[in-house]
């Protein structure tokens, strides 16, 4: 555990008895250590430290409770040679319902790398107070090498390598990076393949015609949105006529540039894998979404000036949006940031140093945990409709979403001004101590 102690923990210094938490646990943290899941346990213990909690939830959950490993065989196309795939499944509690969490196909995926996910997880759906505890999968491929057979095929295959841990009552997966609507639905059917019947409840985010819910696609940007005003009203901030960056132009990025349009919000820079995008005088999602469904990506879009990805975050703006890649806000360019709002769609893209520099300097931050909680709040919404065979409309499921975030923001924002704490360690809070409360009412089997 010197990772947790030696990191460069300046104002967040742990504290004695997470020391003695760190010297006590046997388990080394090996499996999982990675660079990100040290950022989601350090993120932890910095809440831990400021509520008190018991030494031996503090063990339990810094730690996932199930995890499963698996290669497999895979062939291209071409079918002249088989190449070993590495994938993963990781349950961090399985305390609260049966767990939840997206799987993500990219090259870089690794289990430290799920697991600091699956963790985040549970966090998020306790914040929502969703029934949940959290999950997350991946496979390490790059998806955009893949032709959409070659995807299929994949995706099968790794639905039956962790057949046996998912399901409607124990694991529900659902889309992360790399993954979509389509990639659901051959995981749907994969499962229900092998039980014998239509199983629509056993993935979120499928398609609506197999028993996906209205609004899930755009759920996760359209929350971060209501989430934006809210901050914006807490900040005294007029949206219309604001400025706006968005990192990342997939599902999430794309539709968070469009409802902030749709907010009278002028988008002056945008970011994909390609390129970045900066115009002043305002980019138009239109024609962005018309390139993009054109020429795939946004490079060579012509109404912009081109901009790395690290000049793209130090634009001048009101509301940065990051919706890419974790590890972006770093100690390097935290104090550079010229943002008002850093709003996170993305899954950990601040590092734990840097949200004390953003504190300090008054940025005000919705973390992720809560500012992308929309997609599982959606996602809760349609494992309902689909368990109980019913269908919502889509005013009723936004409204219920909009009711969902705004609570845990007002839960949020009270008790960081309460604590005198950022607000990614108030959102801890709150998460954990729902599933401590419910750990202790468990009690200890046998
Ligand atoms: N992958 C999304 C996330 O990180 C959604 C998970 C879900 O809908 O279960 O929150």
């Amino acid at each position: 555990y010197d990772y947790l102690v030696k990191s460069n923990l300046k104002s967040t210094a742990l504290s004695r008895s997470i020391r003695y938490t760190l010297s006590r646990a046997r388990a080394r943290g090996g499996e999982w250590d990675s660079p990100m899941f040290r950022l989601a346990q350090q993120q932890f213990l910095k809440a831990a430290q400021y509520m008190d909690l018991d030494d031996n939830i503090r063990q339990r959950l810094l730690f996932p409770q199930r995890t499963q490993v698996v290669s497999f065989p895979f062939f291209r196309d071409d079918r002249s040679q088989v190449e070993t795939v590495f994938g993963y499944r990781v349950q961090h509690v399985l305390s609260m319902g049966p767990t939840k969490g997206g799987i993500r196909y990219h090259q870089d995926v690794d289990l430290g790398e799920v697991a600091a996910l699956a963790m985040w997880m549970t966090w998020k759906c306790a914040l929502m107070k969703l029934p949940f505890g959290g999950a997350k999968g991946g496979v390490r491929v790059d998806p955009t090498s893949l032709s959409k057979r070659e995807l299929q095929r994949l995706t099968r295959r790794y639905t039956a390598e962790i057949i046996d841990i998912i399901g409607p009552d124990r694991d529900i997966p659902a889309p992360d990076m790399g993954t979509d609507e389509q990639v659901m639905a051959w995981l749907m059917d994969t499962y229900s393949q092998q039980v014998g019947h239509a199983v629509p409840a056993v993935v979120t985010g499928k398609p609506v015609v197999l028993g996906g819910s209205l609004g899930r696609k755009e759920a996760t940007g359209r929350g971060l949105v209501y989430l934006i005003k809210a901050s914006a009203e807490h900040l005294g901030l007029d949206l219309s006529g604001a400025s706006a960056v968005v990192q990342g132009f997939g599902n999430v990025g794309s539709y968070t540039a469009r409802f902030l349009a749709e907010a009278g919000v002028k988008l002056v820079g945008v970011s994909d894998v390609s390129t970045g995008l900066f115009n002043p005088a305002g980019l138009s999602v239109d024609a962005l979404l018309a390139y993009v469904a054109e020429h795939r990506v946004l490079a060579g879009f012509p109404d912009a000036e081109a901009v790395s990805n690290q000049a793209l975050l130090e634009l001048d703006c009101d509301v940065l949006a990051l919706a890419a890649l974790q590890n972006q806000v770093t100690v390097e360019n935290a104090g550079r940031l010229q943002c008002r709002l850093l709003a996170e769609g993305a899954n950990g893209p601040t590092m734990l140093e840097a949200d004390d520099i953003l504190f300090e300097r008054g940025i005000f931050v919705l973390p992720d945990i809560l500012g992308n909680a929309g997609g599982v709040t959606v996602s809760y919404f349609e494992w309902v409709q689909g368990m109980q065979s019913l269908t919502w409309t889509l005013e009723e499921i936004n409204a219920r979403l909009q009711a969902i975030l705004l609570d845990a923001f007002h839960r949020t924002l009270k008790r960081a001004g309460d604590n005198h704490i950022d607000m990614r360690t108030a959102a801890l809070i709150e998460g954990v101590s729902r599933v401590t409360e419910a750990k202790l009412l468990r009690g200890v089997f046998p």
